[in-house]
C-alpha cells in the first residue's frame, strides 16, 4: 500500500472521530434544553395547582361572609318581628327569614364543595412539588454529566485535532485538496476496492483500473464517486471464497417460461458487454438494453409482437447467458435511463456466479463465450 494511502487512511480516521467528537459536543446542550422545557412545564402545573387552591380559599371566605351578612339579617328580621303590629308582617318577615335560611343552607353547600375540593387540590399540589424536586434534581444530575462529557469530548478533541494536523502536514497538498473535497460532498473521501468494486459507490471498476487499485503503486481515484482507491488483500481474502460458495450454492436455475427474462449478451455490437431484459405482454414483448458496467440505458424500449424468443431472435445468440433477476415492470419504468446499483450488482453477482458454474462442467452454453468474458 502506498504511505500516502495509509496517512490518508489514519486521517480519516481522524476525520471520523473529531466529527463523532463534535456532534457529541453539539448534542449534549439539547438534551438538557429538553429536560429543561419538561421542568417548566411541571413548574407550570405547579403554579395553575397553587392558584386553584387559592381560588378555592377566596371562594370559602365569600361564601362564609355572605352566610355572616344572612345570620345578621335574620337576627334583624326577629328583632323586628317582635315590633310588628300586624299579622301580615308578621308573615313578610317570616318568609324573608325562611329566605335567608334557605340561602345560608345553599352557601352551605358551597362551602362543603370547596371543603371536598381542597384534598383533591392538595394532592395536586403536592405531586407536582415532588415531580418539580425530582426533575430538578434530575436536571442537575445531567447537566453535571453533560459538563463532564463535554470537557472529556473536548479534550479528546483537541488530541485527535492535533494527530489530524501531524497527519495533514505529511500529505502532499494536491492529495489532500482532493480528498477534503470530495469528503465534503459525500461524507468520505477514501473508499477500499473489494470485488472488483468501489465500496464508496457500489460502481464495478474497469479492469485496467482495478489492477492499478490492486498493484497499489500509483493513486487511483474512483472515476464515478472520486474517491480515493485503496485495496486490503486480508478483507478480498475473506468475502471471496465464503461468498462464492453461498452463490454457488444458491444459483437458481432461471424459469424458462417466465414473463421477464434478463441476459447478458458479451457481443452487442459496438458497446459489447450488455444486460437485456424482455417482457412478455398481452401477446406482445418489449426489450431494454443496459451498458453492463454503468447500467446506462442503450437505445428506447423496443416492443414487438409475439414472445421474446420468436421476436428478438437476433439477440438469442450461443454466448447470450440467461440471468436471475425479476423487478416490477412499474418499478422498470421508473429507472428511466439508468439500471439502479442494488439491480446492477445483483445481475453482476448472478452472472459470475453463472460464469463459474459454466466453468466448473455445466456446457449449456457455448464454452467460448465464458472464457471471452473471464478473460477481462
Ligand atoms: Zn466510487
Amino acid at each position: 500500500m502506498l504511505p500516502d494511502i495509509e496517512k490518508l487512511l489514519q486521517l480519516q480516521v481522524a476525520d471520523k472521530e473529531i466529527r463523532k467528537l463534535q456532534e457529541e459536543i453539539a448534542a449534549l446542550p439539547k438534551r438538557v434544553a429538553i429536560i429543561e422545557s419538561k421542568l417548566a412545564g411541571t413548574k407550570a402545573q405547579l403554579e395553575k395547582a397553587r392558584a386553584a387552591s387559592k381560588a378555592d380559599e377566596t371562594n370559602r371566605k365569600k361564601f362564609e361572609s355572605v352566610i355572616q351578612d344572612l345570620q345578621g339579617k335574620i337576627s334583624k328580621y326577629r328583632d323586628q318581628s317582635l315590633e310588628v303590629k300586624t299579622n301580615d308582617q308578621y308573615k313578610a318577615l317570616l318568609h324573608e327569614i325562611q329566605f335567608a335560611e334557605q340561602e345560608i343552607r345553599l352557601n352551605e353547600d358551597r362551602i362543603l364543595d370547596v371543603m371536598v375540593n381542597v384534598e383533591t387540590r392538595d394532592r395536586e399540589v403536592k405531586a407536582a412539588e415532588a415531580e418539580l424536586k425530582a426533575e430538578t434534581a434530575e436536571i442537575e444530575k445531567e447537566k453535571e454529566e453533560a459538563r463532564k462529557i463535554t470537557a472529556a469530548d473536548e479534550a479528546k478533541l483537541s488530541e485527535w485535532n492535533a494527530k489530524r494536523d501531524g497527519l495533514r502536514g505529511s500529505i502532499s497538498d494536491d492529495l489532500l485538496r482532493h480528498y477534503e473535497r470530495v469528503m465534503k460532498f459525500r461524507g468520505s473521501g477514501l473508499a477500499e476496492v473489494r470485488d472488483h468494486k468501489c465500496m464508496g459507490c457500489q460502481v464495478m471498476l474497469r479492469p485496467q483500473t482495478y489492477n492499478e487499485v490492486r498493484n497499489g503503486e500509483q493513486l487511483v481515484v474512483c472515476e464515478s464517486c472520486q474517491r480515493i482507491l485503496y485495496f486490503d488483500p486480508a478483507n478480498e481474502l475473506k468475502s471471496e471464497p465464503a461468498g462464492s460458495q453461498v452463490h454457488a450454492r444458491k444459483r437458481a436455475r432461471p424459469k424458462s417460461d417466465a414473463p421477464q427474462a434478463w441476459f447478458y449478451r458479451p457481443d452487442y455490437g459496438d458497446e459489447g458487454e450488455v444486460l437485456i431484459v424482455f417482457s412478455n405482454s398481452g401477446g406482445n414483448s418489449t426489450r431494454r438494453v443496459y451498458e453492463m458496467h454503468s447500467g446506462r440505458q442503450i437505445g428506447d424500449i423496443l416492443t414487438r409482437e409475439g414472445n421474446y424468443r420468436l421476436a428478438f431472435p437476433e439477440d438469442m445468440t450461443d454466448s447470450t447467458i440467461r440471468l436471475n433477476g425479476h423487478w416490477d415492470e412499474s418499478e422498470m419504468d421508473e429507472w428511466s435511463a439508468e439500471l439502479p446499483t442494488a439491480a446492477l450488482d445483483s445481475l453482476h453477482a448472478d452472472l459470475r456466479v453463472a460464469q463459474k458454474e459454466h466453468r466448473s462442467g455445466h456446457k449449456e452454453h457455448a464454452p467460448s463465450t465464458h472464457e471471452h468474458s473471464t478473460a477481462s
